[in-house]
Parts: C-alpha cells; structure tokens; sequence
C-alpha cells in the first residue's frame, strides 16, 4: 500500500471551529485596522535572503538558524519570510509608498511566516502573524501610542481583561553601545560556563544573550545590567511619558529592563503581550519601535513602530466560552426539511432557500433522502437557530431552537419577517 502523506513537521491545518475562530480574530483585527486608518498590503511569501540579513541581523536565532533558504536556480539567494518588517520595509522603498504628503503610513497585514523550530505547544515552523507598522519621517508620541493602544485594544478585545504588556526602552544608539560594553565585561567572565550560541552571541551582539532560552545562561542574564542605568535623562523622560499614557488608557503593563526582543532592528519602546493567566507563557505578539531600518536598506531615513500578533497563539487562548461565543455568531441561521418529496417540495425547498439567502440570512436544506430524526440531529449539530419545515401540503412551521417551540407561520409572514430582519 502507498505511503500515506502528512503535513511536514510544525505546520498546521486549520479547519472546522479553529478556522471559524481564526477568521474572527481577523474580522476584528481588520476592523481595528480600519479604526485606526490602517491600509492593507500583501508582500512576497519569499524575499531574497539579504534582505532579512540586513535587516533582522545576523547575530538573531531567526536569520542564524530558523530561516528557510530556497534552493537557488542560479538567481538570487531567496528565503521564506521569517517575518514580515523586513518586507514591508523593502516594498516601502521600491514603491515609493513614502513619497506622500500624508505622513505616517499606516500598513496593516497578515499572513504565514516560517521559523526553523523545534515544534513544541504554541510554536510552529509555519506560523501566523497579523500586524502592522507606522512609518514616518520623525514619529511622534501619539502615532507610537496610538500603535500600542490598537495592539492592546484588539487583544483585549479577543480575549478580555486578562492580558498585559511587557514593555523596555532600549534607547538610542548611544544608550544601546554603553549598554553592550557593559554586557560585555559581565559576561567575560562566565563565557565557558555558557552555551555555544550565547559565546557567538557575545561577539556578534551580547544583547542576545539576554534572549538566550538555556536556564543557566537566562539566569545568568538576571543580574546583568540594565538598560535602564544607560538612558539619557531625555530618554528616561520620554519612556515616562509613554508609560503615563499607557496609565491614562487604562493599559495594563510591566516595565522589564531586560526585554531585547530577537531581532537586531529595534530602538526606543519594544512590548510583548502576555496572558495573565492559562497555561501558555508564551508571548502572544510583540512589536517595537526602529529607527534605522529603511536608511539600512538604502531607503530615506525614517522611523517606525508595528507590532505582530501571534494568530496561532490568540488561537490557543480561547478557552471553551470564549469558544461558544464565537461559534454562536457563525451558527446557522435556518434548516430548512421537506416533508413533501415531490417535485413542488423541491421547488418550494429552492424558493425558499433563495428567499431567505437573499435577506441574507444563511440557510441548508437537508437532503431529500435523508430522515427527519437525523435531520434534526443534524441542525442541532450545526448550532442551528432555526428549523423550518415544509409540509406536505408546502404549508410552513418554525422551531426556534433557543425556545424550544414550533408554530405555523404563512410564507407571507415568514418573507415579511425576513425582510424586517426579525429573526
Ligand atoms: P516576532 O516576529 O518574533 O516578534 O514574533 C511575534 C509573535 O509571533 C510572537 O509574539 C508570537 O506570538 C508569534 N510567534 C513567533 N514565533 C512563533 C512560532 N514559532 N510559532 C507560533 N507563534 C510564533
């Protein structure tokens, strides 16, 4: 017998109730898109690999040892997107899209991105991301707050009260170079306790070091020093500002001296989102703020600040009422059964169908074969709101699942009461 396929490794599919949830965690995010005057784009799945070199780093785990590389076919080297900044970043240059007098951009998108992981709970190796970046030439303190408020916003909407925000402020460059010296002589002298990454990282960027999910190490990283005691004073003052804002909107979170984030881009603000409780300590999105990427790229100098949601982790947070009450606003609203097998039941099931489709209500029919007890199994099922039967003689009755009762009703009134979007 022929080998049965399976999906590779830490990928997914998605489907039945996860897919109905999946897309409403969209739905919400792109109407908090549309509040917040975000425009859509879609970029390439691939890119050529420098791109993401350049961009996320070369002393980052993602570039080091989670990129996908393509094979090449003699043209450029390409890689799977390990993220989607990079891109967006590059399509801004090449399209111009800065060339506008109606600073700052807002870009909003979703879409797979692929991580060489190891496959665990709540990490993939195609993972989901939704998010966005505001770009401008100097971004000022309510387009960063404004970025932060649609990120918290939109969580707290999905998931309720129960999440916060771990937030650093890394600082400019100047605060960041005094910061890796520093980190530089605290390390020396641990170096051969330390795993072989974090000793590459010590060269190539010991901010990395902090990131460094080996228990030894990650301890180790608790007592080194902070960002904190490198800030200018104007920096100190402007991350208490941000933080006296977060306050006013009621925005939950805890200041973390040593948050870096993995990717090499960031200065100034950078967050992750945490459930308060539940069984995944897994950040739920991150995001940041970067100030040299696009001159990096050969771009103008800009500034910017996005954030990416974790799809597949918003995902594993609903619980089973959270659950419930999103597969109630997908129930079905109408099963429709026959009881009259004849050529007008058909049509009477058609006409129907039609009928209530075009007041756009969703709507099946069970087919003509099938028995009205497994019928009815079926609609309750299906989540169903309500069961419209046809008699023999075509005459109608409803059933409102939620009450329990079933009565008459003309097909005059049933149109009516459609139309008047009374069910
Ligand atoms: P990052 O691009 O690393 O800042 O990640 C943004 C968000 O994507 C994280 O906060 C996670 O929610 C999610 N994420 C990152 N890596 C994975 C993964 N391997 N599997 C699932 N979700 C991930």
């Amino acid at each position: 017998m022929a080998e049965q396929i399976i999906k590779p490794r830490g990928t997914q599919d998605i489907f039945g109730d996860n897919k109905k949830i999946y897309d409403y965690i969209t739905s919400v995010l792109d109407r908090y898109f549309k509040n917040y005057g975000v425009n859509k784009i879609d970029i390439p799945t691939f890119e050529e690999t420098k791109l993401f070199i350049r961009s996320v780093g070369e002393s980052t785990d993602i570039v080091n040892k989670e990129i996908y590389n393509l094979e090449s076919k003699g043209e450029h080297q390409t890689s799977l997107r390990p993220e989607f900044t990079a891109g967006i970043m590059r399509a801004l240059i090449e399209n111009k899209l800065y060339a506008t007098p109606d600073l700052p951009l807002k870009l909003g998108y979703y879409g797979s991105v692929y991580r060489y992981e190891r496959p665990q709970k709540g990490r993939y190796r195609e993972l989901h991301q939704g998010g966005v970046e505001f770009v401008d030439n100097n971004l000022d303190i309510i387009t960063k707050i404004d970025c932060l408020n649609l990120f918290y916003s939109a969580a707290k909407e999905l998931l309720g009260d129960n999440i916060y925000l771990v937030i650093n402020y890394l600082g400019a460059e100047d605060a960041r170079k005094k910061w890796r010296e520093a980190l530089r002589e605290f390390f020396k002298s641990h170096l051969d306790t330390m795993c072989e990454d974090c000793k590459r990282r010590f060269e190539v960027n010991p901010l990395r070091i902090l990131d460094c999910k080996v228990e030894h190490d990650h301890e180790l990283g608790l007592n080194a020093p902070n960002i904190t005691d490198f800030l200018s004073e104007e920096d100190k003052k402007y991350y208490d500002d941000i933080c006296t804002e977060l306050d006013n909107l009621g925005i939950k979170y805890k200041r973390d001296p040593h948050l870096v984030r993995g990717l090499d881009y960031y200065t100034g603000i950078v967050f992750e989102l945490y459930l308060e409780q539940g069984d995944l300590p897994l950040a739920l999105g991150a995001g940041g703020q970067y100030a040299n990427l696009t001159a990096e790229l050969n771009g103008p100098k800009m500034e910017g600040i996005g954030f990416s949601f974790g799809l597949d982790r918003l995902l594993m947070c609903f619980n089973e009422s959270l659950k419930s009450d999103v597969l109630n606003k997908y129930a079905l609203d109408f099963f429709v059964y026959s009881f009259n097998k004849n050529p007008e039941g058909v049509k009477e099931i058609n006409d129907i169908l039609k009928t209530i489709r075009n007041s756009n209500y969703s709507a099946i029919a069970a087919p003509m074969t099938k028995a009205f007890g497994g019928s009815l199994k079926q609609a309750a099922r299906m989540n169903t709101k309500y069961l419209l039967l046809i008699n023999e003689d075509l005459s109608l009755e409803i059933k409102d699942f939620s009450k329990r009762e079933q009565q008459k009703i003309s097909k005059e009134e049933f149109t009516k009461m459609l139309s008047e979007r009374k069910f």
